[in-house]
């Protein structure tokens, strides 16, 4: 069965309820909510008085990862650029032309998602996640203005994805997933959208980011790669954040926790990760010796399996249980600490600004 049909049968087997802008204050409910859509809240935000435990943690991790491109110095890319093969600025180019245009839709996204949520707390959170997309939008725009001089070479990227048949059918894959929700919100379109935006946020991104991962550890292009490490360290944070809203919407409204959902899921992935394939394959393909485009194919659908068992959902590829791309996880593991290759290796020397210190854990104290 294709996506839309599992989609007419998750349709069918579930309520059809609207979703109302939350209300801006309401007197007479708790300011802890209730539920996490169409409950009650006064929509004030006491972190000593939050419904979910772990969204203080999550605030915390998103004040801790806080970066600006601002701090990035761009030097050695600058010099490093012009010395790219010709394929390799291209396939640079195109992919920042990807990645600017998902930011730019997921900062309105996760806007939009915010006004339906009726728990200030998660509010909080998804108007930070909005924030960060914006400045990872400006990275791009920070990574374009230092390789390459003139605007009319900086506006041909931004315009790349108005063009460029398989990335427009990439993209209109996740937009077309979006758009139910956004223009007329239901909860059955909340959580179908938000297993399009773990796709955006969780899948979408990787194998473009193992092309600039490929080339740090080749010592090109540091500076850019540490900024997409940056990226790559929010987008897990963010994946989180909307894993952890799916499953409460489920525990609030469990008569949409059916199989047609799961089933649905697992459809949206398999696709998903074939549209990644051909991307991946298209763009890096076997123009560079250094990245194994089969490998990278095993990386795709090992992710895409990881991200549907986040949402409760059967993996799609039964075959691939681990990670066949070995090297990538020293960078894409962003987690592992503080002995990663971007911290020992560039953050020291691309510092600019000494009064902002990155290596203390921010302590906000014991609040919770
Ligand atoms: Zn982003
Ligand atoms: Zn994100």
């Amino acid at each position: 069965m294709d996506i839309h049909q599992l989609y007419q049968e998750f349709v069918n087997k579930v309520p059809h309820i609207e979703l109302d802008r939350r209300e801006l204050m309401d007197r007479n409910a708790p300011n802890k909510s209730t539920r996490i859509l169409l409950g009650e809240s006064s929509n004030v935000l006491n972190w000593n008085d939050v419904r979910f435990p772990w969204s203080y943690g999550l605030y915390k991790k998103f004040l801790g990862n806080f970066w600006t491109p601002f701090e990035i110095n761009m030097q050695a890319d600058k010099k490093d650029f012009p010395l790219l093969t010709e394929e390799q600025q291209d396939t640079f180019l195109k992919i920042i032309g990807l990645l600017s245009f998902l930011d730019s839709m997921q900062s309105d996204y996760s806007a939009d998602i915010s006004k339906h949520l009726t728990d200030s707390s998660l509010n909080a959170l998804m108007i930070m996640l909005a924030q960060q997309e914006v400045i990872h939008n400006q990275s791009y725009s920070y990574i374009l203005a230092s390789v390459e001089q003139t605007k009319e070479a900086q506006d041909k990227v931004f315009e790349f994805w108005k063009h460029d048949e398989v990335l427009i059918n990439r993209n209109d894959f996740i937009v077309n997933g979006y758009k139910p929700q956004v223009k007329h919100p239901t909860i059955t379109d909340m959580l179908v959208s938000i297993i399009y935006d773990v796709v955006l946020e969780g899948l979408f991104f990787y194998s473009g980011f193992a092309f600039f991962y490929d080339l740090a550890r080749h010592g090109k292009m540091v500076a850019s790669a540490t900024m997409i490490n940056y990226i790559n360290r929010d987008e897990q944070q963010h994946v989180r954040l909307f894993t952890e809203i799916f499953k409460a919407i489920k525990q609030d409204f469990p008569e949409y926790d059916v199989p047609e959902l799961k089933a649905l899921t697992t459809a949206i992935f398999k696709k998903a990760a074939e549209l990644e394939t051909t991307w991946s394959h298209y763009i890096i393909g076997t123009r560079f010796p250094t990245i194994d485009v089969d490998e990278l194919a095993g990386y795709i659908r090992f992710i895409a399996n990881v991200r549907t068992k986040q949402l409760g959902a059967e993996p799609p590829f039964l075959r691939q249980e681990t990670n066949p791309m070995e090297w990538i996880k020293v960078y894409a593991e962003t987690d592992l600490g503080k002995t990663d290759f971007f911290e020992q290796k560039s953050r020291a020397y691309t510092k600019t600004d000494d009064t902002f210190d990155d290596t203390e854990d921010i302590d906000l104290g014991g609040l919770l």
